[in-house]
């Protein structure tokens, strides 16, 4: 198959992860990051515990060169008498991140119109995984009442609408097939057809963490460089395809590029929800790619083709942010 021109450029994204809670409604089978939600034990709810603006400056504090701040939170369900201070301690800490001149892309679950609305004027880019359709998720999210997959589709409609440049993906292999793959590669195109707000696809694949994490093999990878050559084909050029670069085998990297991958995401030193599968230093990526003509340049969490559709007052953000990208992480 012809890949789509995209130059000789791979980029990413400095970035540094914020935990606002690990307390999470959503029960998913593979999941190693969540704590349990606090428990009521009287008439009042129980205060959520929620990661305070001292500690949220510390952390940045360590990572001065991180442009990004990614929020990734555990989930509160939509009606919980827990939400209003969830919600309060997303947009807090949104705010912080934009005060210490950084950008904030938050990933907390679906999020109500009025939510999603409110986080958009504080975030310049927004995300949440697709992970995919059919028998296999359905299994291992069970438990999990945000992960539905109409769920799932509505946020990203609601993202559209509200024109907040989005993040969205795919975790591969987890038993789907490859018409599973395909149909979500589909739906994601059409949705970026009717409102064009898909900046990234991330092509995850699964890694068991704890004691059971292990690279994932070549045999294992080979479906999954199809996967990649065929969402190159189904999803329009301006669409980045990511992949998160300590879950893929460091010799096939070169082959994914070449696939279709173009960006390899938000790298911090820690990948919070994997954190078995260590994070690959910048030098050492911009090496490899640079030993098959490909250059490895940083990038802020919006897209310049989206940095049009923010507010003014983000718009001001990004551009100052922009002035102070590193050139190495
Ligand atoms: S929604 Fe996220 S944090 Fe919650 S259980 Fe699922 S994977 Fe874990």
């Amino acid at each position: 198959m012809p890949m789509k021109s995209r130059g000789r450029v791979i980029t990413w994204s400095p970035s540094v992860t914020l935990v606002p809670t690990r307390a999470c409604f959503n029960r998913c089978a593979y999941c190693s990051f969540r704590e349990p939600l606090p428990v009521a034990t009287g008439p009042t709810p129980s205060p959520m515990p929620l990661l305070d603006d001292a500690a949220a400056s510390e952390q940045l504090a360590r990572r001065p060169q991180a442009a990004e701040v990614l929020l990734l939170s555990g989930e509160v369900a939509p009606h919980s008498p827990q939400r209003p201070s969830w919600f309060a301690g997303l947009m807090r800490l949104s705010r912080l991140a934009l005060r210490g001149g950084r950008l904030p892309h938050t990933n907390a679950g679906p999020l109500g119109l009025r939510e999603m609305a409110q986080l958009g004027r504080l975030n310049p880019s927004m995300g949440l995984m697709l992970e995919g359709l059919g028998p296999a998720y359905a299994a291992l999210h069970r438990q999990a009442p945000s992960k539905v997959l109409e769920v799932r589709l509505q946020q990203l409609e609601q993202a559209g609408r509200l024109g907040i440049p989005f993040t969205t993906g795919l975790l591969l292999g987890v038993g789907e097939t490859r018409a599973d793959r395909h149909e979500a590669l589909e739906l994601l195109a059409l949705l970026h057809a009717t409102w064009g707000h898909l900046q990234e696809v991330i092509l995850q694949p699964f890694r068991p963490d704890g004691e059971a994490a292990a690279p994932l093999g070549a045999a294992e990878a080979a479906p999954l460089l199809e996967l990649i050559a065929e969402a190159r084909q189904i999803l329009p050029a301006e669409v980045h395809l990511q992949l998160p670069p300590n879950l893929w085998p460091r010799d096939l990297l070169l082959d994914a590029i070449a696939a279709g991958i173009d960006d390899l995401g938000g790298l911090d030193t820690e990948d919070v929800i994997n954190p078995a599968y260590p994070q690959p230093g910048p030098a050492a990526l911009a090496e490899l790619l640079g030993s098959a003509g490909w250059e490895l340049r940083p990038r802020l969490c919006v897209h310049p083709r989206w940095i049009p559709w923010l507010p003014a007052t983000l718009r001001t953000a990004v551009e100052a942010a922009a002035q102070r990208l590193p050139l190495d992480g």
